[in-house]
């Protein structure tokens, strides 16, 4: 069986830092959607313990594997800034694991759920998840509102978001990939009809590929 066959239906929800994709993610838990986050997934993995940790260790250097076990963020952070190499190294360990571990999980959800959302955020710069979901649905907002959002969330100075914004697939070519694309300037709760409405087009179109098989 193939992952997509084991999965069914899959959305990919992406959108910038700070865009509103947990928020999103959550309103359509509500809905019933099963939801994949990568994020979770990469932290358990580098967690104390971590399936990845090891790997990590062999690649960059007990150095950066803090006391507890788990990776030092901050000094992996640094490092990946500044070399792209590294970046890369990095992704070839993360990346595959996230999916696999990602592609169970879905396919568990499968059985008390109509279809998946992957949250991806980085899914328009990585194909190997453009091409593993049914529909893209991009959380949008203007570059302002991230840096504003991400700001108040983290205590980040507005420098460091907007490098974090420029290092990021542009707004632009993220609307380009997008099947579906949810505004999320306003207040959330003005995102809800919307978010139901997507509910049930998903569900119609897992019924329609549940029928094909
Ligand atoms: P990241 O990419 O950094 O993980 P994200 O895309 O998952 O971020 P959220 O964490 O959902 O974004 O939202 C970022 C912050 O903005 C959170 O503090 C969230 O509560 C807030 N937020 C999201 N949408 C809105 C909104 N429409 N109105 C007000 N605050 C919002």
């Amino acid at each position: 069986m193939s992952p997509s066959e084991a999965v069914g239906f899959a959305v990919g929800l992406t959108g910038g830092i700070g865009s509103g994709k947990t928020a999103v993610a959550d309103m359509f838990a509500l809905q019933g959607a099963a939801i994949v986050d990568s994020d979770a997934i990469a932290h358990a993995l580098t967690a104390p313990g971590g399936a990845a940790i090891a790997a990590i260790a062999e690649r960059f250097g007990d150095q950066y594997i803090g006391a507890d076990g788990a990776l030092d963020r901050q000094r992996m952070r640094e490092r990946v800034f500044a070399d792209a190499s590294a970046k890369a190294a990095l992704e070839s360990i993360l990346h595959p694991r996230i999916r696999e571990l990602a592609i169970g999980q879905a396919a568990a959800a499968r059985r008390h759920s109509p279809y998946v959302i992957f949250v991806v955020p980085l899914l328009i710069e990585s194909g190997g998840w453009r091409d593993r979901v049914d529909r893209i649905l991009l959380v949008d907002c203007s570059p302002a509102t991230q840096e504003a959002r991400v700001c108040a969330r983290n205590r980040f100075d507005a420098t460091l978001v907007r490098t974090i914004i420029a290092q990021q697939a542009r707004r632009s070519e993220r609307l380009q990939a997008a099947d579906d694309v949810l505004v999320n300037e306003g207040p959330l709760d003005q995102l809800r009809p919307r978010v139901e409405w997507l509910h049930r087009s998903y569900c119609e179109y897992a019924r329609g590929s549940a029928d094909r098989l």
